[in-house]
């Protein structure tokens, strides 16, 4: 039976419940980006056939999956649950050296993983619909749940294990058959997802993955025609163009895009509890999560006090790699995001402040890898290009502002709302803030990162459109709802329904 790599390491695509190698002759290398030396992956970019192969896959395995009772598909679920519990260190470990991501921090996304697929397992028996009375009499209405048909998940490199999960087990929960297109970046964790819900029993077609690039094998999960949902996690700027070329076609579609999230610090705030927080929003992954707190809005009269504070942690977060003991931060996940950093620090010299960081990490531990030191930019303008531009990098803003209302108008002057956070101890400040503040997720004195298995997760502006995911809004998404009128008189030929 073929596996998921060869010998040399070319992964493999997984259509319908066989390990195929692509035919395509265009292969790229994967490099451990903490230590580029390292190849960890291989992978060939699949031809657009290869993915309306998978597609078709997908097609031909949705009637029976569909007519699998939920909680025998829930049932998978929990196997799968229990299989990538078993298998927790090592996932992590590998998403290290593939991601970057220092170890304590793959860890944490497995868990979270984990805890979605627990959630989604259980949800099984809670497909439920609902009954209603009607205004005639012996009638009644009810809905039902049932899925969309082929769901076509197309995925990013910064949560490799979290975010192909928390699309996968919902539209499987729901009798949806499903064609992953992850990240070329993180070919080996998508892998070992479907890997998973292979020995967890999952029938072949059920799950599909093809390696390749965006432009051509996700572009093809948007343009078929057998594919009825899209679910997509990226750029705002690859979101936007998904979700028009979509909507063409009348696909229900979700799309999670970008973010610059501010961490509001109010004058009676806990700074060494906001100070923490700010640090692990915006150097935790190194900087490349969209929920990452880029941007620190503080009101002048701490920020003096503040700004010390964060300075002296940012200076001892220790940096490395990933699966070393201690690392805190791991490097840029390849030459790209590394080089777009370093552009923004040199925009941000000349926009702000520059008090730490501001460059490549030097030395014999660093120089194999994209390393680049926490960065803080202090006395930035909230409309210059730093604080308005995701960087996806350990690069923090602060912007300084005379009071509440001040850091209200700031916090919101930016094209995305994905999340926030405020600091402080006035109820009438903070519940101000969350009425106001034009974001989908907010945080009252925790990070901006960071969300729990059965909670909805999505932003507003242009950082999300279509539902929300993850928690039921995610079994929401992946079903559609079928109204059910009954009389079961059989006999009342005038109905007064209009
Ligand atoms: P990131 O900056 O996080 O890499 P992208 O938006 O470029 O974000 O990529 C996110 C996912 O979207 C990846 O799996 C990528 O291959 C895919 N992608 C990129 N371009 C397209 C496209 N034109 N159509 C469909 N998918 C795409």
């Amino acid at each position: 039976m073929a596996t998921a790599t060869t010998t040399d390491q070319l992964c493999r695509n997984y259509i319908n419940g066989e390990w195929v190698e692509s035919k395509s002759a265009k292969i790229v290398e994967r490099r451990n980006p903490a230590n580029t030396d390292e190849v960890v992956a291989r992978i060939a970019l699949s031809t657009r056939e290869e993915m309306k192969q998978a597609i078709v896959a997908a097609k031909a395995a949705f009637p029976a999956w569909r007519e699998t009772p939920p909680p025998n598909r829930g049932k998978i679920l929990f196997k799968a649950t229990q299989i990538m519990q078993a298998q927790k260190e090592e996932l992590a470990r590998l998403l290290t050296r593939e991601e970057g991501k220092a170890l304590k921090d793959a860890l944490g996304e497995v868990q979270r993983a984990i805890n979605i697929l627990e959630f989604a397992a259980g949800e099984a028996r809670r497909l439920n619909g609902e009954t209603l009375t009607s205004e005639l009499p012996k009638n009644f209405a009810y809905t039902i749940r049932q899925p969309l048909g082929v769901v076509g998940a197309i995925t990013p490199w910064n949560f490799p294990v979290a975010i192909p999960i928390w699309k996968i087990a919902p539209a499987l929960v729901c009798g949806n058959t499903v064609v992953l297109k992850p990240a070329e970046l993180t070919p080996l964790c998508a892998i070992r997802i479907a890997e998973i819900f292979e020995q967890a029993g999952l029938p072949p077609g059920v799950l599909n993955v093809v390696l390749g690039a965006g432009e051509e094998v996700g572009d093809e999960l948007v343009q078929n025609p057998h594919v009825q949902g899209l679910t997509f996690t990226g750029s705002t700027g690859v979101g936007s163009k998904l979700y028009a070329a979509g909507a063409e076609r009348l696909k229900k579609i979700q799309c999670e895009m970008g973010g610059k999230n501010p961490v509001v610090v109010l004058a009676d705030a806990d700074l060494q509890l906001a100070m923490e927080s700010a640090v692990t929003g915006a150097f935790g992954s190194t900087g490349q999560r969209c929920t990452a707190s880029s941007r620190v809005v503080i009101e002048e009269s701490v920020a003096d006090k503040f700004v010390a504070m964060l300075v002296e942690r940012a200076k001892k977060f220790v940096v490395g790699d990933g699966l070393e003991a201690g690392t805190e931060m791991g490097p840029s996940v390849d030459e790209d995001q590394f080089n777009t950093v370093l552009k923004y620090l040199e925009i941000g010299k000349q926009e702000g402040r520059l008090l730490c960081g501001g460059a490549r990490l030097a030395g014999p531990k660093y120089d194999q890898g994209w390393f680049i030191s926490p960065t803080v930019f202090d006395h930035v303008a909230w409309d210059s290009r730093i604080a308005q531009e995701e960087i996806f990098g350990p690069v923090m803003s602060v912007i300084r502002v005379k009071n509440f209302d001040e850091a209200l108008q700031v916090a919101n002057s930016v094209r995305y709302g994905l999340s926030s956070s405020i600091y402080s101890n006035d109820p009438s400040k903070i519940f101000e803030f969350v009425e106001k503040i034009e974001t989908g997720m907010t945080h009252v004195n925790s990070p901006t990162v960071g969300g729990e298995a059965h909670v909805p997760f999505g932003g507003t502006k242009d950082s999300s459109i279509g539902p929300h995911e993850v928690g039921h809004a995610a079994i929401e998404f992946y079903t559609e709802t079928k109204i059910v009128y009954i009389d079961y008189t059989g006999r009342q030929r005038e109905s007064s329904l209009y």
